[in-house]
């Protein structure tokens, strides 16, 4: 039943209510306006009424009852029977215009009396005065007529009517004023949707100024804007990792086919051997593709407070380096984190420094500004600062890298950063007084909340 859209329903809801409010109003007005009528009217009857009746009582009515109201009032001096003896000249020859005849006990009485049936219906306002106590007295009436527009409804009808127009009034101030909040709406609604039938790169029209429209607007285009750059991203990622991908397999088939159209002039062993380097190497990208996919889709359930410089000792020792590894482990350095992937981001860096370097690695960790700090050094080529943020995209590799055919695949640094990141931390290349590359990952560190001995009372 409630209408769909919101414009229909703050429409309906505007009506009703200015409906019930301007009826409740009305029907105040109804009810003053006929109070203050026949009240105003029953003190024309009163005093005209006393005036007879005090004639009548003294004896000093003569004649035909003088009208000062030009006919408005009807006075009628009736006697027990009801033959009308007195009256004024427009009350004469009619008939009483009341029955009600006054006991001895409430002499005065004041009421309305109609009589007819609509639409010719009419109403009087009416003072009875039985002159005296006697049970001969005789009663005087002074009536004035209601005016028609309170005896035949035409008051409620005219207030009725007023009510509806302004009910309409309110509903069609509400349309337009609602039609017009939310015509930008609409238009970000029907951009959207050809957005996402189209192509991302169009954007919704933005109303200037500060309202909450106008921030839903700028809201929706800078998530189209992230929306199109990860897709984009993921697009290119696709794109990479498939080329990344085709190598091994091409130089595994085309090593496998030569091997089957002349197995007389291959030696099959090293074709085996070839075709498992490629294999290995396939896994391996396959593997680290599976992992990026997968970091920081666990959420904080599955870390746990961890020693820095525990995990980093520990790391170090269990690795055979060929290099001289000189370690520098500040005592409890605590972060939180998943282990097995600080562990796998901090053997990435060793894997590369171990690669690059000319004969010694360095391992720090400390804490430094409220963060704990590891960084790995390394005294290699270094990596030159134009290339120290497109090393961590993925799948690139230096051409330092290409020429020792360090068979890395290109995904080790991606993959530490996006470990870093899911751990509220960051990863990034700096300078440092020798040559050599020096990567350093900062992270939150936990305060150990020391419990306060609480104070008993005996
Ligand atoms: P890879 O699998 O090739 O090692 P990474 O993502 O770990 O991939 O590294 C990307 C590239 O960054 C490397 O190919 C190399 O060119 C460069 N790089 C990484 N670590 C170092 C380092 N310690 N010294 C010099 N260059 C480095």
């Amino acid at each position: 039943m409630r209408p769909r859209s919101i414009r229909a329903r703050d429409t309906l809801i505007a009506a009703v209510i200015a409906a019930l409010v301007l009826g409740v109003a009305a029907m105040g007005v109804d009810f003053a306006l006929r109070t203050r009528i026949e009240t105003d009217l029953l003190q024309g009857t009163q005093v005209e009424g006393r005036r007879v009746s005090g004639g009548v009582r003294d004896g000093t009515l003569e004649g035909q009852i003088a009208d000062e109201t030009r006919g408005r009032i009807l006075i009628q001096v009736v006697e027990p029977g009801g033959r009308v003896t007195n009256a004024t000249p427009a009350a004469t020859d009619r008939p009483p215009v009341s029955r009600l005849w006054p006991s001895s006990n409430v002499r005065v009485r004041d009421y309305i009396e109609c009589r007819g049936v609509w639409p010719n219906r009419e109403c009087y306002v009416v003072e009875a005065i039985r002159v005296s106590t006697a049970p001969d007295s005789v009663v005087v009436y002074a009536s004035e007529r209601l005016p028609s527009y309170l005896v035949n409804g035409l008051l409620e009808v005219g207030l009725a009517t007023a009510v509806l127009l302004l009910a309409g009034l309110a509903a069609w101030i509400t349309w337009r004023i609602v039609g017009r909040t939310l015509g930008p709406v609409e238009a970000i609604r029907a951009q959207l949707a050809e957005i996402s039938a189209t192509d991302l790169s169009r954007r919704v029209p933005e109303p200037s100024g500060q309202d909450e429209i106008a921030q839903l607007a700028r809201t929706a285009n800078a998530t189209l804007d992230r929306l199109e750059s990860a897709v984009g991203r993921q697009r290119q990622f696709a794109s990479d990792a498939s080329h990344e991908l085709r190598t091994p397999i091409t130089a595994l088939r085309a090593n496998l086919e030569d091997a089957s159209m002349h197995p007389d002039d291959n030696d099959l062993r090293a074709v085996v051997e070839s075709a498992l380097r490629d294999t290995d190497r396939l896994e391996s990208i396959v593997t680290d593709l599976l992992l990026l996919a997968r970091i920081g889709t666990g959420g904080t359930a599955a870390q746990e407070p961890i020693d820095l410089a525990e995990l980093a000792d520990a790391e170090i020792r269990r690795r055979a380096s060929g290099r001289k590894v000189s370690v520098a482990l500040a005592g409890r350095v605590t972060v939180r984190g998943v282990r097995m992937q600080l562990v796998r981001l901090l053997g990435n860096l060793l894997d590369n420094a171990d690669r690059y370097a000319e004969s010694s690695i360095t391992v720090e960790v400390t804490r430094e500004d409220g963060q704990a700090l590891l960084t790995v050094t390394d005294d290699g080529v270094g990596i030159a600062p134009a290339d120290r943020e497109r090393v961590f995209e993925r799948f690139t590799r230096l051409d330092t890298a290409r020429s020792r055919d360090a068979g890395g695949t290109g995904l080790g640094l991606a993959i530490a950063r996006e470990i870093a990141r899911a751990h509220g931390g960051t990863l990034r290349i700096e300078d440092h007084a020798s040559s050599g590359a020096r990567f350093a990952l900062r992270l939150p560190l936990v305060t150990t909340l020391r419990r306060l001995p609480s104070a008993r009372t005996r």
